[in-house]
């Protein structure tokens, strides 16, 4: 994927804030941090989102993500953290390499990572858990 800006950066093609390497993921601060900190984890192979990520990065990422988030606790003073990990143009992803956002949140920093909680219909709930365990079997 010589045109995908993140396997360029995951490669060391284009130089990074890396706070992170190994084998399989470079970990990067964020060019425009949603709080100071912001970091990025990119495999260094290309997915081009979760669907595609295989069992291997799938396994790794997630102790991964809580060292880095631990990491941000210890050293950047935040109180807490989200993960966070869009997959397609409709759910915020712009770009199309896999990454998850690992976000530290400082006391009585700004609101993010929010939606408007709606109402839920019993007979939708119903039908919706129905069509997604049927496909899940
Ligand atoms: P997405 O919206 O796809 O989940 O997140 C893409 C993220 O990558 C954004 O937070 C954006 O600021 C960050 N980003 C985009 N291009 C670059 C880049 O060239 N370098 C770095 N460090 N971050 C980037
Ligand atoms: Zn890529």
């Amino acid at each position: 994927m010589e045109n995908c800006i993140f396997c360029r950066i995951a490669s060391g093609e284009i130089p990074s804030q890396t706070v992170y390497e190994d084998d399989y993921f470079r970990a990067i601060l964020d060019l425009s941090p949603a709080s100071k900190g912001h970091t990025l984890i990119l495999p260094k192979k290309h997915f081009k989102d979760v669907t595609e990520l295989d069992e291997t990065y799938a396994a790794k990422i997630l102790p991964l993500a809580a060292k880095i988030g631990q990491a941000m606790k210890t050293k950047l003073g935040c109180a807490g953290f989200n993960i966070v990990q869009n997959n397609g143009e409709a759910a915020g992803q712009t770009v199309m390499h896999y990454h998850m956002h690992i976000i530290p949140r400082y006391a009585d920093g700004p609101q993010m990572v929010i939606w408007e909680p709606k109402e839920s219909n019993p007979d939708e709930q119903a039908q919706i858990a129905s069509l997604l365990s049927e496909a899940l079997k």
